[in-house]
């Protein structure tokens, strides 16, 4: 036997609609704030990533699914979702079209991680990127997006925002940093030793105990934006007490890719431990520029579906379960089970879902298959019937039966 490989999963039939029901949302609330749908390849050029993710990242550095084409290229599947848009925008042009543009994806991931509850090596991504906006009302709304998305979904999260600020302020927080860390180097894991030389930021975003115990009382960003960088963020709040949106400041955050700038956030939801992180973002308005387009700003979020689907659980959300089947049609023999296909095909022409035996079964059997199904009517069609040209349809949910001429089938069934 073949397995699936490690760190991906299959969505069974009897749970897809867990996934529709999700992707349904979130295609609402995007229609909702106007932004429309991006789709772009699920690989791209390894440089794409390394430039537009960054060098010093988990995700680059040891994450990306990376391998050579038949034609000698370096190909990455996507460990994201932004780089990819970003590519797009600046290859399509889309800078001379009406601004902001507000694009969604919904698209798989590939992350060479290590396996365990919400942390997957395909996952799947929800995703809105606003290009073209540089005030803080983008910021929030981008925010406001997630935060109108996750409750649709019943999922109850805190959100916590941070400015990061530009790279004028963090030359100067990093020296800070910088200046904080230098006497506990030796305590740090070895990851952090190459971020203290490469990307100090990056400091505060480990996960290991150790480390985490140490940068609780390294020094704030915010203690070093810019008076601009600094009116942003009081803009940005002031823009989600409008909205009635509630937030936490958490210095902490940073992110984990390179290129975001001022506001960073993180919708967390408790219980599902260090993958509580169900949906996070921010402003990156160096990216465009730094893959190849003309500077423009940009802020964005991803959510983790995975993450979603596991915290709606954990709450309880009941998911509307799909649809079953109007009516089953159950034949005794060949020429009424022929008479069953007839109205069974008319019906489902007609957009009524209706079923009917493919198993050989018994009349006994099929009811019991009907009852499985869940269907609200059952119609018995035996040699009587065929020769009345009607059937004694039953709601199952009542008992009553009611004669219906198979003439009257789709009409009589199109008003239930
Ligand atoms: P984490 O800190 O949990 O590793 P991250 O910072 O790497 O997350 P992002 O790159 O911001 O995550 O991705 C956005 C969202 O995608 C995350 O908040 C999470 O919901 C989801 N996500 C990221 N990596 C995975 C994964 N390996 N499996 C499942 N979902 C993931
Ligand atoms: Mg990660």
């Amino acid at each position: 036997m073949i397995n699936i490989p490690k760190g991906t999963k299959d969505v069974l039939p009897s749970e897809s609609y867990k996934w529709q029901f999700v992707e349904g949302v979130a295609r609402d609330v995007a229609a909702a704030f106007g932004v429309k749908e991006i789709r772009t390849p699920t690989f791209e050029h390894t440089e794409l990533f390394q430039r537009g993710v960054g060098n010093t990242t988990d995700i680059v550095t040891k994450e990306m699914y990376t391998f050579t084409d038949k034609g000698n290229r370096s190909i990455t599947l996507k460990p994201e979702g932004t780089a990819g848009t970003v590519r797009s925008f600046i290859e399509n042009g889309l800078f001379s079209g009406v601004l902001p543009l507000k694009m969604f994806y919904i698209t798989p991931a590939f992350r060479y991680e290590r396996p365990q509850a919400g942390r997957l090596r395909e996952f799947h991504q929800f995703g809105v990127e606003i290009f073209g906006a540089k005030g803080a009302e983008t910021d929030a709304e981008a925010i406001i997006i997630a935060s109108t998305l996750l409750k649709k979904l019943g999922v109850s999260v805190q959100l916590k925002i941070n400015s990061i600020g530009c790279p004028e302020c963090r030359k100067r927080y990093n020296e800070a940093l910088k200046g904080f860390f230098a006497p506990h180097l030796e305590s740090l894991c070895y990851d952090c030793k190459t971020r203290f030389e490469k990307n100090p930021l990056r400091l505060l975003d480990c996960k290991e105990e150790a480390c985490k115990k140490i940068n609780a009382d390294a020094p704030s960003i915010l203690d070093y934006l810019c008076e601009d960088c600094d009116k942003h963020f009081a803009l940005v709040k002031d823009y989600l007490e409008i909205a009635g949106v509630e937030y936490e400041i958490d210095e902490r955050i940073v992110r984990g890719l390179d290129y975001y700038t001022r506001t960073v956030f993180e919708f967390v939801a408790s219980g599902i431990g260090a993958q509580g992180t169900v949906c996070a973002g921010g402003r990156y308005d160096g990216l465009i520029e730094e893959l190849g387009g003309k500077s423009a700003p940009a802020v964005g979020f991803a959510a983790g579906i995975e993450r979603l689907l596991i915290v709606m659980e954990q709450s309880g959300v009941e998911i509307p379960a799909p649809k079953a089947p109007t009516v089953y049609f159950a034949g005794m023999d060949t020429e009424s089970r022929k008479q069953c296909f007839r109205l069974c095909s008319a019906l489902r022409a007609a957009g009524i879902s209706a079923e009917i035996d493919q198993m050989e079964r018994s009349v006994k059997a099929q009811f019991k298959y009907a009852d499985k199904l869940g269907v609200r009517y059952v119609a018995v069609i035996g040699e009587s019937e065929l020769a009345e040209g009607s059937m004694n349809v039953k709601n199952m949910a009542t008992g009553e039966s009611e004669k219906v001429d198979f003439a009257n089938a789709v009409e009589y069934f199109s008003q239930k």
